[in-house]
């Protein structure tokens, strides 16, 4: 699928009614209805969806990505936890204070997957496409490279 504006808005509308369930804090979700959302042209190849930029309320997210692999279901839960990892587990912990880091992120897809399944059975197995293993092994990367530059300095 190609995602579209329409479809990011989607997105957000969903992850911020399983905020409000989860019981996040609303001041900082009215902040997340001002977030600017941005189509990118392309596939978003190893980012697996797209970034989210602190200093301008923003979110982009790429066309495609990999879960044009997926069936159409799957494809809707992949991108719908991108929407997640993006405006929760980056923005609003930023916003709210909070640790906003890759694992952060990952954390937060997980726990709003979770909830979800607790209704959805699409999301129970959804659960199990998550990438979270590439994204816990660009995490694990990441820090290599940290201790690496620290080591040298
Ligand atoms: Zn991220």
């Amino acid at each position: 699928m190609r995602i579209t504006y329409q479809d990011l808005e989607r997105y957000r509308s969903n992850t911020i009614e399983t905020a409000r369930q989860i019981g996040l804090d609303e001041v900082v979700l009215e902040k997340l209805q001002d977030t600017e959302l941005v189509v990118v042209p392309g596939d978003s190849g190893r980012l697996f969806y797209g970034n989210a930029n602190y200093e301008h309320n923003r979110v982009r997210v790429y066309e495609q990505n990999p879960s044009r692999y997926l069936p159409k279901t799957f494809q809707e839960v992949w991108n719908q936890t991108g929407m997640d990892h993006e405006l929760i587990g980056h923005l609003y912990n930023r916003y709210n204070g909070g640790r906003s880091d890759e694992l952060a992120g990952v954390k937060t897809q997980l726990r709003f997957a979770a909830h979800r399944a607790k209704k959805d059975p699409y999301w129970a197995l959804g659960l199990t496409i998550i990438p979270i293993i590439p994204v816990i092994k660009r995490v694990t990367n990441l820090a290599k490279d940290h201790l690496h530059h620290s080591n040298n300095g």
